[in-house]
């Protein structure tokens, strides 16, 4: 079976990701949001001394974060260049962090119920099988261990703020930055994860005013949302 890759979309993040830490590059959307997406995953558990994993983790923002937070962090990505940026970044800022050039599926055979926290931030959108990397969270969490997603929702709204408007009218993104097909309606990343033995806990949207050019966490899940699930596999009855 060929890996859950997607060639161009890692070429797509390579061409760029010498930029990563530069907050008024095309990651300038990823370092708005980046306090955001870090306290609601503190709030929602402790991160103090936890072994946590971040799938994707590009030049490491959301990485070095939890690391600040106290975690024991693990980041992951296929791309050579994001890695590279993340591990100069790594030493700049005094952390101690391990990355791996490694898909999730790989990762979980090998780490198997390592992890009391998964991270998965704006990945799912970039690979051919989300529900592939759902599946690896499982195998990597240890039992009630907690996952954090993070997509973008596929509608007609989606469409209209996350292509037309970042990418054509704000030029917040790349153009060809993000595939509309490739968008997942929480509906189906819920029924991904119910069929992994995970609970969903939260669903929660991150929405961005373009008057005000910031962004917050709300209940319009339209666009882009987060998710929380907790991973409750059933004993064997036996
Ligand atoms: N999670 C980070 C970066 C998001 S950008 C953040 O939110 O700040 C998406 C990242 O996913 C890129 O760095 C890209 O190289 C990586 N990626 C895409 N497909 C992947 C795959 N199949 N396995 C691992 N990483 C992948």
């Amino acid at each position: 079976m060929s890996d859950n890759i997607d060639p161009e979309e890692i070429q797509k993040f390579e061409a760029i990701a010498r930029r990563w830490w530069d907050p008024n590059s095309e990651f300038k959307p990823l370092h708005a949001i980046n306090p955001l997406r870090t306290g609601y995953i503190a709030d929602r558990c402790s991160l103090e001394g936890k072994h946590v994993l971040d799938i994707g983790c590009g030049g490491g923002l959301l990485t070095e974060a939890l690391a600040k937070a106290g975690a024991h962090v693990t980041g992951i990505d296929m791309g050579e260049v994001p890695l590279q940026v993340a591990k100069l970044h790594r030493h700049e800022s005094g952390l101690e962090i391990d990355y791996h050039q490694s898909t999730a599926e790989q990762f979980a055979k090998t780490h198997t119920h390592a992890f009391d926290i998964v991270t998965c931030l704006e990945m799912l959108e970039h690979v051919p099988d989300p529900g592939s990397v759902v599946r690896a969270c499982g195998q990597l969490l240890k039992p009630k261990g907690d996952l954090f997603l993070s997509t973008l929702n596929r509608n007609p709204k989606a469409y209209a703020f996350a292509i037309v408007g970042a990418e054509y009218l704000l030029g917040l993104l790349p153009r060809g930055t993000h595939d509309y097909q490739k968008f997942i309606r929480p509906s189906e990343l819920a029924h991904s994860l119910r069929a992994q033995d995970f609970t969903l806990h939260d669903i929660r949207g991150m929405t961005y005013n373009p008057v005000t050019q910031t962004y917050r966490l709300s209940p319009d899940t339209d666009v882009n949302y987060l998710m929380h699930a907790r991973y409750e596999p059933q004993p064997n009855a036996t």
